[in-house]
């Protein structure tokens, strides 16, 4: 643009409860920016996302992450941030400081992160492709189905994967899934924030695209009841003691580490998991827990080639759809690398799987 003026977009998340929304308004700044502190530290009116009273409203937002604006292009980039408090402090709603905490602390164990991003394609108030009355066909020829009438959403799907490529996020893939109106992509493999800020900001590029499609992504984790597939967010998981030789060893230690923690994990896993892991569709109830080798009806699975070379990675399974990767992370991070991990530490975890 002209006179050296740039749109960066700052996105944050809200103080919704149980998931947090995600948030963003248009700030013009000098550019081009070369560094994160080019950047300027930014406000907003908390008493509208839930997060500030009315009588003391002021927020801050940090930009703690930013990318090229895939979709304005240029010099313009979007720019994930932080909320604090007036006074500078960590808000309440940031997990993301917690993370950066815990990942630095075990640093030396170079935590990977690959994160499976389900999601369910909505138009007015049905899944795309779904009749006004009644349901489609039933599931089998969706999961990676081609064809009028077997697939829907594919134009969005496709511009989502190019704007997320355009603005070098290490998005790996995309694939329709077996329920109707349903998808996947992944991001990363990337360390534990850049795959965190990474998975908001592809979140944000599907909603604002889906603007121009005329149609919304869920993150419900089942968004339709009955024989119908719930939507994960298989969150897959490796340190540098389980890629190396002999990794197999430390990755079965880690499972029943897991195990022995699954009430703590399933507290942050998503609001409503328990309607998604009940035992079938490819899920194991979130009352139980087991791993397994190639076992999609695990709560964790060893990829069969992890399984074969000795070493690699885990996938988690438990993750729902509306996961908040700071808090996923932080706790495989801290159940694996350190004492196990505790979500009263930070006053996180509105489901009890206890009860
Ligand atoms: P699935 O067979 O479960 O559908 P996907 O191909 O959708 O598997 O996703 C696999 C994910 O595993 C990708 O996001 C990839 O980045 C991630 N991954 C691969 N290797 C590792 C590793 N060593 N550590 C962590 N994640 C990994
Ligand atoms: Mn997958
Ligand atoms: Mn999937
Ligand atoms: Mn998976």
């Amino acid at each position: 643009m002209s006179n050296g003026k740039i749109m960066a977009e700052y996105i944050w998340l809200d103080g919704r409860k149980p998931t947090a929304k995600l948030r963003s308004k248009t700030k013009v700044i000098n550019g081009p920016v070369r560094k994160l502190d080019d950047i300027p530290m930014w406000g907003f009116d908390g008493s509208s996302t839930e997060q500030a009273t009315g009588h003391f409203s002021d927020c801050m937002l940090k930009p703690v992450y930013y990318v090229q604006d895939p979709i304005n292009k240029g010099d313009n980039i979007l720019v994930m941030c932080e909320v604090l408090n007036a006074d500078g402090t960590p808000h309440v709603t940031n997990n993301r400081h917690i993370l950066a905490a815990v990942a630095e602390k075990y640093q030396d164990q170079e935590p990977w992160f690959g994160i499976e991003q389900e999601y369910t394609l909505y138009d007015k108030n049905k899944p795309l492709g779904w009749p006004d009355n009644g349901y489609p066909r039933p599931q089998g020829p969706y999961y990676c189905g081609v064809g009028f009438g077997e697939v829907f959403g594919r134009p969005l799907v496709e511009a989502h994967l190019k704007a997320c490529l355009d603005a070098g996020l290490a998005i790996s893939g995309t694939n329709a899934e077996v329920m109707l109106g349903q998808w996947e992509f992944q991001v990363g493999t990337a360390g534990p924030l850049e795959v965190s800020d990474q998975l908001w900001i592809a979140r944000w590029l599907l909603l604002r695209l889906g603007e121009d499609y005329g149609a919304y992504p869920k993150f419900d984790p089942k968004p339709m009841k009955g024989d119908w597939n719930g939507a994960g967010g298989h969150t897959n998981f490796s340190t540098r003691p389980m890629r190396e030789t002999g990794g197999i060893e430390v990755i079965k230690q880690t499972c029943e580490k897991l195990g022995q923690f699954r009430n703590q994990h399933m507290r942050v896993y998503g609001a409503g998991n328990d309607e998604r892991l009940w035992g079938g569709h490819e899920t194991m109830s979130y009352k139980d827990f087991k791993y397994g080798i190639s076992d999609r009806g695990a709560s964790i699975r060893i990829p069969m080639d992890t399984a074969n070379k000795g070493r690699g990675y885990l996938e988690d399974r438990r993750p729902a759809a509306n996961l908040d990767p700071y808090q996923i992370c932080t706790a495989l991070i801290e159940t694996t690398c350190g004492e196990g991990f505790n979500p009263d530490n930070y006053g996180w975890g509105n489901f009890d799987p206890s009860k």
